[in-house]
């Protein structure tokens, strides 16, 4: 008997999962309108923390998630800074899935204060992963499937910092989205977090930070496997301040998948060669596709 239970039990595992699998339309991304997306954010101008273009900007996303059916909120709070105290705007865009518990896709969309005189568009750094997450939201919206889990795109205000990267300086965004879903007790809810930065770089070379999660990383690089797109990942040999950093301290299993490797060097990372002329359409196809495929396959279940 024992044999036999197992055997059935195994039969079913198979086939439920079978079943699953073969119901799972991933829904599928348009790098071109992700690349209009894009080239519309970076015409916002400079957009750092605290700027009208940046309230401008925060404004559009907010209506084109909206527009492709999400539903938003505008969470507006001031935080003293070495700028002095500045008002800063987080986005959120949630699509219901068939549980409560969700997942946050997350992304910065302020762009680095520079010095004066250097035109800087933050293609890369800003407006690639917040166009990629308005894409994700278009497609989600536009398909029949479902997600399993809820999906919270949130779009960060104040990543970048304004003298040093530090405690108190840079993440603000980040910081008190996490200190509300503390305050608001959601934090057992929340199966991951799955942060993207710099993901437009046409030389794509994804680098995931080395306190990434490690669970989540292994089921990245099964996405990127089903897709095609192993050659693209592969781990930083170092740990970054980036907005991963807040949910990983409240115990949340996070990602930050990003290309910490821009122009020869990382040269072009808060330089003028961060323009669109370095971001490429098919970069964006690569990680869009990737995250959608580990977004609807893979198996974020708690483990016990
Ligand atoms: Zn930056």
């Amino acid at each position: 008997m024992p044999y036999f239970i197992f055997y059935s039990l195994c039969l079913s595992i198979f086939f439920f999962a079978g079943c699953d699998s073969r119901k799972i339309i991933v829904p599928e991304f348009d790098e071109q309108n992700s690349m209009r997306l894009l080239t519309k954010l970076v015409s916002f101008g400079p957009r750092s923390a605290g700027t009208a273009a940046n309230l401008r900007q925060a404004e559009f996303i907010a209506e084109t998630a909206r527009g492709y059916g999400a539903i938003t909120n505008s969470i507006k709070f001031k935080q003293l800074t070495t700028e002095g105290l500045l008002e800063f705007i987080n986005i959120e865009a949630v699509i219901p899935g068939r549980r409560k518990e969700f997942i946050i896709i997350g992304s910065h969309f302020d762009t680095k204060k520079m010095p004066a005189g250097i035109k800087f568009e933050g293609a890369n750094d800003g407006a690639s992963s917040t166009a990629l997450l308005l894409e994700m939201i278009r497609t989600i919206k536009a398909s029949e499937t479902k997600p399993e889990y809820t999906l919270k795109f949130v779009f960060f205000d104040g990543e970048e910092c304004f003298n040093e990267y530090g405690n108190n300086d840079a993440l603000f965004g980040s910081k008190h989205y996490a200190n509300q879903m503390k305050e608001q007790n959601l934090l057992p809810q929340c199966r991951a977090l799955i942060l993207l930065d710099m993901v437009g770089d046409k030389d794509l070379n994804i680098t995931l930070p080395l306190d990434s999660d490690k669970g989540l990383s292994e089921m990245l690089f099964k996405a990127a496997a089903r897709t095609g797109n192993s050659k693209y990942f592969d781990y930083l040999p170092t740990s970054l301040i980036d907005d991963h950093i807040p949910f990983k301290k409240m115990g949340i299993p996070a990602i930050d998948i990003i290309d910490f490797d821009f122009g020869p060097g990382n040269s072009f990372w808060h330089s003028s060669e961060d323009n669109i002329k370095n971001v490429s359409a098919k970069s964006l196809k690569i990680i869009g596709e990737t995250t959608l495929n580990l977004l609807f396959l893979g198996n974020f279940a708690k483990k016990t």
